[in-house]
C-alpha cells in the first residue's frame, strides 16, 4: 500500500473529527493524528519516524489554537492541514549538506550506487545528459563487471545520448576498469566523469565490499544511492549499508512516474540524514527532475 489516498484520508478524518460538535479541538486533533499514523504506517515508514512526526504533529497543532478558541471549523481544518504538510515536508527536506555542484574545468567525479534494478545505469546516462546540456564535458564509465550485458546497456544509453563511455569486456576487476576510466577521461580533460557500478542481489555482502574498494580508488566527489521509488520497509537498511560501505551524499529517487510515492524513501532520509537530489520521472533519457520537497509531498498527499 501506498500514501496515495492520505491527502483524502486526512480530509475525511478532520471532516468528521469537526462535525462532532461534542468533541473539544485536542480530541479532533487525536482522532485525525491516528488516521495520518495508520496511513504511514501502512506506506512502509518507518515506526520511530511516524511516532516522533505524531509526537511533534500534536505539539504544533494543540499549541498554535492556544488563544485562538473563536476560529472556525474552516480554519482549524487549514491550520491542521498546513501542519500536517509542513511537517511532512520538514521529514524530507534534509538540510544536512547543500547539494554538489561540479565545478567548470575541474575533474568532478560522481559514482553511482544502489540495487540491481533501481534504475542506476539509467539514471546515470540521465544526470550524464542533465550535465552536458549545462555546458559541461561528461563521459560514463562502467564499473559493472558483475552482470553480463551491463557494459553493453550503458554504451547503447551512452550512445544514444552522444555521451561518451568507457568500458571493458574482459577485464573482470570492477576497480581496474574504474581507474582505467577515470585515468582516461581525465588525461582527456573531461569535467564530470560518472561511474556506474554493480548492484547484484544476493550477495550484498560482497556488493558492499566491492563499494568500498572502488570507492577507495574511484575517490568521488559525490556518490549517489539510487533508490527504487517503490522500495518500502528495506529502505531503512539498506540505505545504512550503502550509506556505510559508500557514504553517499545524495538520494536519487527512480520510478516516480510509477505509482509508488516513495514512502519508503522518508525512511531513507532519516536514516542516512541524506537529502534526495533528483526524481527519475520515465525510461526516457530527459526524465529527471530536481527534487522538490513541498511537491514531493503535495503527490503523496495526493
Ligand atoms: P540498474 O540495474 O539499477 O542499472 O537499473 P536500470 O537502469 O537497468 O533500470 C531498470 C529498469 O527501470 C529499466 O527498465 C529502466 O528503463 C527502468 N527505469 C529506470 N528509471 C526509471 C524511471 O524513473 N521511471 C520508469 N518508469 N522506469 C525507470
Amino acid at each position: 500500500m501506498v500514501l496515495a489516498d492520505l491527502g483524502k484520508r486526512i480530509n475525511t478524518a478532520v471532516n468528521s473529527a469537526l462535525s462532532n460538535t461534542q468533541d473539544d479541538y485536542a480530541t479532533t486533533v487525536d482522532v485525525m493524528l491516528k488516521t495520518i499514523v495508520t496511513a504511514l504506517l501502512e506506506s512502509d515508514v518507518n515506526i520511530k519516524l511516524v511516532s516522533k512526526l505524531r509526537t511533534n504533529l500534536r505539539t504544533k497543532l494543540l499549541d498554535a489554537k492556544t488563544g485562538s478558541k473563536s476560529t472556525s471549523n474552516a480554519q482549524t481544518k487549514k491550520l491542521i492541514q498546513k501542519t500536517v504538510f509542513d511537517e511532512l515536508c520538514d521529514l524530507v527536506d534534509c538540510k544536512a549538506e547543500q547539494s554538489f555542484q561540479p565545478k567548470k574545468k575541474k575533474t568532478n567525479i560522481i559514482m553511482f550506487v544502489g540495487l540491481q534494478g533501481s534504475g542506476k545505469t539509467t539514471s546515470c546516462t540521465k544526470l550524464a545528459v542533465y550535465y552536458s546540456r549545462r555546458g559541461f564535458k561528461v563521459g560514463l564509465v562502467c564499473a559493472d563487471t558483475f552482470r553480463a550485458g551491463a557494459f553493453d546497456q550503458l554504451k547503447q544509453n551512452a550512445i544514444k545520448a552522444h555521451i561518451p563511455f568507457y568500458g571493458s569486456y574482459v577485464e573482470t576487476d570492477p576497480v581496474k576498469v574504474a581507474a582505467e576510466g577515470i585515468a582516461r577521461f581525465k588525461k582527456e580533460k573531461f569535467e564530470v566523469i560518472i561511474v556506474d557500478t554493480s548492484g547484484r542481489h544476493h550477495q550484498e555482502q560482497a556488493l558492499f565490499q566491492e563499494m568500498i574498494e572502488i570507492s577507495a580508488v574511484v575517490k568521488p566527489n559525490q556518490t549517489i544511492m539510487v533508490l527504487d521509488a517503490s522500495i518500502g520497509q528495506a529502505a531503512e537498511q539498506q540505505s545504512k549499508a550503502f550509506k556505510d560501505s559508500a557514504d553517499f551524499g545524495a538520494i536519487l529517487l527512480t520510478k516516480m512516474d510509477g505509482h509508488a510515492k516513495g514512502g519508503g524513501a522518508i525512511s531513507a532520509v532519516a536514516a542516512t540524514n541524506t537529502p534526495i537530489i533528483f526524481i527519475g520521472t520515465g525510461e526516457h533519457i530527459h526524465d529527471l527532475e530536481k527534487f522538490s520537497p513541498k511537491s514531493f509531498i503535495s503527490k503523496l498527499l495526493g
